[in-house]
């Protein structure tokens, strides 16, 4: 992680500090410092057909929603670890080795469902409130001062970064996580998909080998009740007939493009879920 400081997005973020509860449009102000920051620190697929694809099933899943406060993004960053997170104001990001290790398109689409809901549901503004409460508003209030050095300085400069602003804000409880979840199972169907592409793609990481589970899974809930609450909400839906479980191959021709896009990089870099 780099530890390069960000004047201007300090500065906001110091405003932001000062003014209470965020409003939509304060969101949407912090939305386009964000993205800036994140593009400078993240390699991001710049192929018009995987971005097109991923947002298509974005837009197919908000589409049932009706209008949004905020204009939605999609963005595919190349990065190998199993993980997808969200900005402020509809920014939802995706690492190629979550679409790389989904085994369909529901798979995937479960896991975009659950990054809308955690934008859905405000949690991103939420953690900006918790941030403003707590000690990161005294810290930036140290930087605005001027006056560098020590923990507080470093707890500052790892929060300027895309990387390290992102881990903050995707820092989720419990009950978020589970909210998210719930979102999705409901959200999917109403977009055509299977919804049980998400506790499918847990299963997919369960059964990943190494002793730290996928960073997507590593928050609490343990990803076995996750997978039981999200397989539970599941059973008692009524579920529409013919939800889509894939798409006719065009799921493993993204998989292959990223493959030979991305042939020879191997990139990882922050853990953010
Ligand atoms: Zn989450």
């Amino acid at each position: 992680m780099t530890r390069r400081c960000c004047a201007s997005l300090l500065s906001l973020l110091a405003f932001l500090s000062a003014c209470g509860t965020m409003s939509v449009q304060k969101e949407q102000d912090l939305s386009r410092e964000f993205e800036r920051q994140v593009r400078r620190e993240y390699r991001f697929i710049r192929d018009p057909i995987v971005n097109q694809y991923v947002t298509k099933i974005g837009e197919t899943i908000l589409q049932p929603l009706g209008p949004q406060p905020f204009e939605y993004s999609f963005h595919v960053v190349e990065d190998e670890e199993v993980n997808a997170f969200a900005g402020p104001a509809g920014q939802i990001y995706v690492h190629t080795g979550t679409i790389q290790r989904a085994r369909n398109v529901t798979e995937l689409a479960g896991v975009i469902a659950h990054e809308i809901g955690h934008v859905q549901k405000r949690h991103i503004a939420q953690n900006y409130e918790k941030m403003q409460a707590a000690s990161w508003g005294k810290e930036l209030a140290v930087i605005g001062a001027g006056v560098l050095g020590g923990q507080a300085a470093a707890g500052a400069a790892d929060l300027a970064t895309g990387v390290g602003l992102a881990s903050v804000l995707n820092s989720f409880g419990r009950d978020a996580e589970n909210e998210a979840d719930a979102f999705a199972v409901e959200a999917l169907p109403k977009a055509g998909y299977d919804p049980n592409g998400l506790p499918s793609f847990f299963e997919t990481l369960a059964a990943e080998p190494g002793p730290h589970p996928p960073a997507f899974l590593s928050s609490h809930p343990a990803p076995a009740d996750r997978l039981a609450r999200t397989r539970a909400l599941i059973a008692a839906a009524q579920l529409p007939p013919n939800l889509r479980e894939d798409d006719d191959g065009r799921f493993e021709i993204i998989q292959q493009r990223i493959a030979l896009l991305t042939r020879g990089r191997a990139r990882s870099k922050g853990e953010v879920h």
